[in-house]
């Protein structure tokens, strides 16, 4: 029984742009089935109606994601107006994606726009991540972490902010955000002289890539199961959803880019989708947000977000 209420929107902070499903490394728990192989891409007029729905809008923070976000070829275009219009921009990047092949130089860009970054790193352990996401992952994204450190990031009263992604390598919930944080800090300041801001643990989501590597271990059941138990209430005042909206590569919009993944579009005026042009000037504040057992996801344990945890262990 799917133990979870409909919730409803508070006011809107942070607009999630997927920038398409493209990406370079085809990872293990991957929520969106991103791949070399995809090309499902945001193009330049859809881009533009993104900046134009911001224009119009109360968001602070504009959250690009993918995928990919850097191998959009207009992802630069994008970061350059959003800055320029005061907007916080977040980076999610897989940081391996910063050595490919006609994005070189993109470091020194996203430094020079104050693009905070938050970058994937699901252990400080070679075995782990390459595991995970792809042989040879661990050495590419050191190299990169130690050349965003060489251009300030993560660097204390440089402004510019690193922050690191963690998420489980199996069928189990996150350890403690704060234990782990500093497990990272020690780890990879001492092996490797790499520093940066926060670690941000993730729950994986049974959906996708991760819900097949469940299947296919025989383990889906005892991970919903595992999710109900852990269910606390008290994560659901904090859920990300109620504060934001994540648009699709073709502009459609979704309570967050789980749903997204499950091509299950914000609900509006009874229509099937909505577009995000739709919705320029209007305040969804008090729209409702029905929850299914993917939700699980964010409100088991500590609860999870695009930011780590929701709420103190306890
Ligand atoms: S998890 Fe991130 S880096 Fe890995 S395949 Fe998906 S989008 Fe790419
Ligand atoms: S998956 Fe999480 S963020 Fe998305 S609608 Fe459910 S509770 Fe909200």
């Amino acid at each position: 029984m799917n133990p979870l209420p409909t919730l409803f929107r508070t006011h809107l902070e942070i607009l999630q742009v997927n920038l398409g499903y493209r990406c370079n490394q085809r990872c293990l728990h991957c929520h969106v089935n991103a791949g070399p192989e995809r090309t499902e891409m945001m193009d330049q007029a859809t881009i533009h109606e993104v900046i134009a729905y911001l224009e119009s809008s109360n968001v602070q923070t504009v959250d690009l994601t993918g995928g990919a976000p850097e191998l959009n070829p207009y992802f630069k275009e994008l970061v350059q107006s959003t800055r320029a219009m005061g907007f916080h921009v977040l980076d999610r990047c897989n940081l391996t994606v910063l050595e490919q092949p006609g994005l070189e130089g993109l470091e020194e860009f996203l430094a020079k726009h104050h693009v905070e970054i938050i970058a994937s790193l699901p252990c400080y352990m070679k075995e782990n991540v390459d595991y995970q996401r792809g042989e040879g992952v661990f050495k590419t994204s050191l190299r990169v972490l130690k050349k965003l450190n060489r251009l300030g990031y993560g660097q204390t009263g440089s402004g510019l902010v690193l922050n690191l992604v963690y998420n489980p390598l199996g069928s189990f919930l996150p350890p403690q955000q704060s234990f782990l944080e500093d497990e990272y800090r020690r780890e990879l300041g001492e092996r490797y002289g790499i520093v940066f801001n926060h670690l941000y643990t993730i729950t994986n989501m049974p959906i996708h890539r991760f819900e097949t590597l469940l299947i296919a271990k025989g383990e889906r059941l005892s991970y919903l199961n595992l999710l109900h138990q852990a269910h606390r209430d008290s994560n659901l005042e904090s859920v990300m959803c109620r504060r934001l909206i994540s648009v699709d590569y073709q502009g459609v919009v979704f309570d967050c880019d789980f749903n997204q993944a499950l091509g299950l579009p914000l609900r509006w005026k009874d229509k099937p989708r909505v577009h995000l042009s739709e919705l320029k000037g209007i305040d969804l504040e008090g729209f409702p947000i029905p929850l299914l057992e993917h939700c699980l996801g964010c409100t088991a344990g500590a609860g999870s977000s695009c930011t780590g945890v929701l709420s103190s262990p306890g």
